[in-house]
């Protein structure tokens, strides 16, 4: 049997987009149920340039117009945000969704091939972006065929292109605002795709996932009712463009009117001055910034005692972070949220009553109109206490992967049931603890990195015969890529090889990817099939063996 969620079933409405949801809906804007004057929006951390819900609502109509009528954006087309957080970045996403059109995040540190792959992958038509990233931007549009004049910036000004401002002019002065894109009568928002994100799922390369309008929406109202009601200021420093930005910076801040405080770029200082300066109760972070607040000296600079929870996500959390993180902040409490790119965000999450570090070694019960099934090995499902792989359906598990059926029929079973690729254990009183990570991904930082981007890449190196990519523990990212190498018959293993190879792909990859370390062996262990055993690599790294 299936284990169900202890909360209330979510009340869902089937035929709004997002847009309409947020932001004309009577039941559920903000605009109507909080006064004008006391509207919640964005604010950025560091020029304090700010925008409140009925701002990012004009500006979106306005550039939602100047996009369909001077740029031709037509329903279905896909707009990639390359950016660093900005507060145009949700004018950007909302002014699309809005006339139907379909926004995908891409990470700002991508570099020409990486973001070439995305925006072909996605089938982008126009890119909004940020000055920093323009270099990248231009060549990376040009590779997938993106016209110059599709091509806007979010922040600052260039030569030569349009910034979202002036597109927000453009649409003013039009006598009247594009049309709100309406779901056909034939279909209902969990149809309608209005988000791509990327994630390798359990194997293989990134792949777009698609998210519906009503993924979003229902993880909005299954997480609303166990988030806490003095949750009035929220700290975006997540990125924007990985799921758990898209959902507890970009849209479930709206539904608690909320103030965000935008991060551009994450150090700890212009972290910890914007909390201070905001005085942020609750910080939803990621592992490795939470392991730099136990153990980064600056920490002890400034009074954080205002501190009232932590919330952490996206990857596990060791013991011995928890204890001295509550060592340090005795004043706190805590709570996580599992799930993953592909269930729009949370699976399962602390309610309330479990807002503490005795419950922190779970990632918190199943979140609202949510079942979960835990498979044993044998293929048989899991009772109370017995690990197993998680299985999870609910409204908020997306649609698949784009132009992927393959993968997509891979991970999403025929009954509605996405698999996990994690491994985890139920207990008594509803708590789920994750166990280990079976797939292949690797999470540096809590960003997923899919070992075959990096094998494909370290197949074409003319001294490498064969290859398999691993995430090994790192006290500081959590995990980090190794590679295990066959080297070609040839060309003798040595320490100089190895730099080598780890330079070849930090000069074609994203810092996050990069191999922090290699390893020589004779063969790479496969199957019959010619799948690689990462489990045997895995027990072998594990037991501190190694070859060469
Ligand atoms: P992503 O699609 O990038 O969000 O990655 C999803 C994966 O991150 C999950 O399948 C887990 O392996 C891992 N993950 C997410 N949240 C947690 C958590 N709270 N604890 C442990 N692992 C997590």
């Amino acid at each position: 049997m299936p284990f169900s969620s202890l909360q209330n079933d979510i009340l869902l409405p089937r035929h709004l987009t997002t847009w309409q949801w947020l932001f004309e809906s009577k039941t559920f804007s903000p605009l109507h149920r909080f006064p004008e004057n006391e509207l919640g929006g964005y604010t950025n951390a560091i020029t304090k340039e700010k925008l409140n819900w009925r701002e990012v609502k004009e500006t979106a109509t306005f550039v939602s117009t100047a996009l369909v009528n001077t740029y031709g954006l037509k329903e279905g087309d896909t707009v990639a945000l390359f950016s660093q957080n900005t507060i145009w970045y949700p004018v950007a996403m909302h002014a699309t969704l809005r006339v139907g059109g379909r926004v995908s995040g891409a990470s700002p540190a991508y570099n020409v091939d990486e973001m070439t792959y995305a925006l072909k992958t996605g089938d982008a038509k126009f890119l909004m972006t940020h000055p920093d990233s323009m270099e990248v931007a231009t060549a990376a549009a040009k590779n997938a065929g993106i016209p110059k004049e599709n091509l806007f910036l979010l922040e600052g000004e260039l030569d030569g292109y349009t910034t979202i401002k002036e597109l927000v002019e453009m649409g003013r002065k039009e006598s009247q605002q594009a049309p709100t894109f309406q779901i056909p009568r034939s279909k209902t928002n969990k149809d309608v795709c209005g988000f791509l994100s990327f994630s390798s799922g359990t194997t293989g390369l990134p792949k777009a996932v698609m998210i519906a309008h009503q993924n979003v929406i229902a993880q909005c109202l299954q997480v609303y009712p166990i988030t806490p009601s003095d949750l009035k200021k929220v700290l975006a420093v997540l990125p924007s463009f990985h799921i758990t930005g898209l959902v507890h910076a970009l849209h479930l801040p709206a539904l608690l009117n909320a103030e965000v405080i935008m991060l551009p770029s994450f150090t700890m200082k212009s972290m910890l001055d914007t909390v201070v300066e905001y005085q942020i109760r609750e910080l939803l972070l990621v592992p490795p910034i939470l392991i730099r607040l136990v153990r980064d000296p600056i920490v002890n600079d400034y009074d954080l005692s205002f501190l009232r929870r932590f919330s952490s996500g996206a990857a596990p959390l060791s013991k011995e972070i928890l204890q001295l993180l509550q060592d340090k902040f005795p004043q706190t409490g805590f709570k996580q949220g599992y799930g993953m790119t592909e269930s729009c965000s949370c699976i399962t999450a602390h309610p309330p009553s479990h807002y503490d570090y005795k419950y922190a070694h779970a990632v918190g019960t199943i979140v609202a109109s949510t079942t979960v099934k835990i498979m044993k090995e044998d293929g048989t499902e899991a009772g109370v206490g017995e690990p197993g792989e998680i299985l999870a359906k609910g409204p908020q598990i997306v649609m698949g992967y784009l132009n992927n059926e393959k993968a997509t029929k891979e991970s999403f079973d025929e009954d509605g049931y996405l698999h996990t690729g994690d491994e985890g254990r139920i207990d008594e009183e509803g708590l789920i603890t994750i166990t280990d990570r079976i797939k292949e991904m690797i999470k540096v930082k809590g960003i997923g990195v899919a070992p075959a981007e990096l094998e494909d890449l370290l197949l074409g190196h003319g001294k490498v015969e064969d290859v398999a990519v691993l995430g090994i523990p790192d006290e500081y990212s959590g995990e980090i890529p190794k590679a295990y190498i066959v080297l070609k018959a040839n060309q003798p293993p040595s320490q100089e090889v190895g730099r080598e190879l780890i330079a070849y792909v930090r000069e074609k990859k994203v810092r996050y990817k990069a191999v922090k370390e290699v390893e020589f062996i004779d063969a790479i262990p496969k199957s019959a099939s010619g799948k690689i055993l990462r489990r045997l690599l895995r027990d072998k790294s594990r037991s501190g063996e190694h070859g060469l």
